[in-house]
């Protein structure tokens, strides 16, 4: 990139708007959460540990929420779409 497109996309990040956390803090590090995926919907028909990436905040250590929906939150989180605790599934459950 020339030097006057690296100025524009630095003026151009200075003036955005930053993620914040629900507490207000604007740092976040990054962090993993796993899924086990059945081998019965997996796509390689093996059981699969699939790691998902989340941003923890490094002041309250909440997960930020940079998902489409609130659903996919909780669901990333191992939670029902609606925030309740997921019952644990058989291997034979899908
Ligand atoms: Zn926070």
């Amino acid at each position: 990139m020339d030097p006057i497109e690296n100025a524009k996309m630095r003026d151009m990040l200075l003036n955005s708007a930053n993620v914040k956390c629900d507490c207000g803090n604007v740092i976040f590090t990054p962090g993993f959460v796993f899924k086990r995926v059945s081998k019965l919907v997996s796509p390689s028909g093996k059981d699969e540990t699939v790691p998902i990436d989340v941003m923890i905040c490094t002041k309250c250590g909440k997960i930020l929420d940079m998902y489409e929906s609130k659903d996919s939150y909780n669901r990333i989180l191992g939670l029902n779409a609606d925030g309740t605790p997921l019952k644990e599934k058989s291997p034979l459950e899908v």
